[in-house]
Parts: structure tokens; sequence; C-alpha cells
């Protein structure tokens, strides 16, 4: 049974449907169509991002880094161990190993003070996943990368929209990738995309996601027939996915200023409650713009987050916790991951809960949530 107030809900902004009809029309339902052209230009517009390609999803994104930095078994990807799954399975596909790194208590960031002691000669590739879209610290990050010739990839799953010193996020790292996921502030059920700033690597990242084919270049007609070229898989999203994601793109200040309110609704009017039973709110830093992908609050004991959870259920309310370590679970373990080796990760797992934010949770519903998040006192 569904919750009466669901922690997240996909809604649509009105020509979804409508596109996907025009796309049908057009006749092109394979991938790199009208649509895709129309989504990768807004988000090259949107994030500054020298390329931007479609793909099925963020983790083909991150999958498509590793490919593009070529990692062979042995090499090393530094990564927090608060993160999402396929944040790390990218690379250990290709045979990599990660590095766990912990998180800043504050952002619940990689912790940038932390990287260097872990680099080696090995190491490839820092990815740096801005958690509820607030900046790493990537001029720190940067600065160590460059120092020893290591890639930066931004996760920017939650980030799309995010700024670090007036900077878009995902137009730092030499790539970033992004979600449409149905969880996400913008979807088209799953999707997602690679932002490319190393302008050396678009034109093979067109090719990698052309099954390693040259096909883009023959539609180009730079080519007089196309051929196997490269490595490469199928990571184009379908037009009827691209129409929808489209109106979703052309929705996004509605999206983001509606997300906007209820964030700061919770933040206005939970602050209380938090103060007085030692909850600790999110962290923003004053130099990064939020774009309200998430709201999340601390609470003192996993015990209290448990509770709190049963109790919200009780009144048809559903509340979710997050990232459980990845260093520290089966298949972290198998690359040397132990408990204690990333205290904060283990610490905050435990005790983070995510209220519901999404496009359309009404103010009656939000009202319901904090009234019943601030009823909580059995600490
Ligand atoms: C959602 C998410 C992903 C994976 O996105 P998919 O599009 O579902 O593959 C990767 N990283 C982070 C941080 C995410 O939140």
């Amino acid at each position: 049974m569904p919750y009466r107030i669901p922690f997240n809900r996909a809604t649509l902004l009105g020509n979804e449907l409508n596109y996907i009809a025009e796309a049908v029309e057009r006749g092109h339902l394979a991938g790199d169509g009208e649509f895709t052209r129309r989504c990768a230009r807004i988000l090259e517009q949107e994030t500054g991002a020298k390329k931007a390609f479609l793909t099925t999803s963020c983790t083909h994104a991150l999958e498509m880094t590793a490919l593009l930095l070529d990692l062979q078994p042995g090499d090393e990807v530094i990564v927090p161990s608060f993160a999402f799954v396929t944040t790390v399975n990218a690379y250990v596909l290709r045979g990599a190993t990660p590095v766990f790194v912990d998180v800043r208590p504050d952002t619940l960031n990689l912790d940038e003070r932390l990287i260097e002691e872990r680099i080696t000669p090995r190491t490839k590739a820092i990815v740096a996943l801005h958690y509820a879209g607030v900046a790493c610290e990537m001029d720190a990050i940067q600065r160590i990368a460059d120092e020893h010739g290591i890639t930066v990839i931004e996760d920017n799953a939650h980030g799309l929209f995010g700024e670090y010193r007036g900077r878009k996020l995902g137009s730092i790292g030499a790539f970033a990738t992004q979600s449409f996921h149905e969880t996400k502030n913008l979807t088209c059920g799953e999707g997602g995309a690679l932002l490319i700033n190393d302008a050396s690597a678009i034109e093979r990242a067109e090719i990698v996601r052309e099954k390693g084919t040259d096909r883009s270049r023959f539609f180009r007609g730079q080519v007089d027939k196309y051929s196997w070229v490269d490595v490469g898989s199928s990571y184009l999203p379908s037009e009827v996915l691209a129409a929808f994601l489209f109106a979703q793109l052309e929705g996004r200040d509605e999206i983001q200023s509606g997300r906007g309110a209820i964030w700061q609704r919770y933040s206005d009017e939970l602050a209380g409650w938090a103060s007085a039973h030692d909850v600790r709110m999110p962290v923003v830093p004053e130099h990064c713009t939020q774009p309200f992908h998430m709201f999340h609050v601390l609470l003192p004991s996993m015990d209290a987050r448990t509770r709190l959870i049963d109790e919200l259920k009780a009144k048809d309310i559903l509340t979710v916790f997050h990232y459980l370590p990845l260093h520290n679970s089966e298949m972290g373990r198998r690359f040397g991951g132990k408990t204690g080796d990333c205290p904060v990760t283990e610490d905050i797992s435990e005790r983070l809960l995510r209220l519901p934010l999404f496009h359309g949770l009404s103010a009656d519903d939000q009202s319901e949530v904090i009234d019943a998040v601030s009823a909580f006192d059995a600490f």
C-alpha cells in the first residue's frame, strides 16, 4: 500500500505526453532525435558544460567515464564511502579498485582534507559527489587532482542547477554525470546525462556511447560508412524518454521554485524543534547554491531515528534514511574496507533522515509532516 504522504511522487508538468505523441509522429523513436538534441542544448546552456550527451542513466554516464579513462585492473579511484552504489560500481566494473574516503561532518561530502594521503601512483580519478546538491570543496579537490595528474568526475545526480563559488555544478570536473531517475528533481523515469568539460574527450565519448562506432560522424556526412572503431556500448535513451524529459526541462523553473519553497518551509518551521532536541539541520555553506534536491535531518541517535520513522509511518507518512556505508558493505570489505575506516560516514548514515520533498507536495500535506515531526519528543 502506498503511503498517504509518500516520500516521493513523480508528477507531470503538462506537456510530457504531448511531446511523446510528437516524437511518435516524427517517426524517430530511437535515440539522438530532435528531443534528445533539445534536451542536450538546455543542459549545456544551464550548466555551461562544453558538451552534454543524454544517457540511459546516471549509472551509464559514470560507466562511460570509466571507459573514457581507459581504467585498467588495479587502477584506483577515490570515492566517498557515503555514496550511491553505482558511483563506485561503474569503476569496479572496469576492474578498478575503489579507495574509500570519509565525508565532511558538515556537508556530508567527500572530505578534501583526507584525499591526499590516499593517493598512490595508481590513482586515476576522484569522484566528487555533491550530496543533496551542495557542492564539494572543488577548488581543493581540483588542486590535488592537478598536482597528481588525476581526473575529477562530478557525480552531479543531486546537483543540477547548483553552484560552487558562482560556478555551475557539472561544469567544474573533466566529466560530470546527471540522473533523471524518478527520484531526482527532473525525471523521465530512468535517464541521465554525461557532461564533458575536457574538450579532448568529446569525440571519443560520442563513439563510446554509440556502441564503439563512428555512427554519429556518418550521420553528419563526415565519413562515408560507419564501422567499429573503439570499445563502447549502447547508452542512448529513446526519443520517447527524451520527449518526456524535454517537458520537465522546459518546466525547470516551476519545479525548482516549488522545491525551493518546500525546502525553505521545512527549514523555517522545524528549526525550533531541531535546536530543542539536538537535531541537526542541513548545512549549506555561504559559497554554495543548492538546487533543493533533499531535506534531511540528523537525529541524535539511530534509535531516535527508528522511532521517528515508525511514528510517522503510523500517521501514513513515509520518511527514509539514505546510503549505507560502502566501505564496510559485503562488497566494500572485498576491497579491504572495514568498520572504523570512515567514522563520519558510519556515524551519520545511522542518524540521517530524509523528509518528503517533491514537486506537487501540497501545503496541507507538508503541514502534516511538519506537525508530525514537531510532535516527536521521545529522544
Ligand atoms: C540516483 C543517483 C545515481 C544513479 O542514477 P541512475 O540514473 O538511477 O543510474 C548515481 N549517483 C547518485 C549520487 C544518485 O543519487
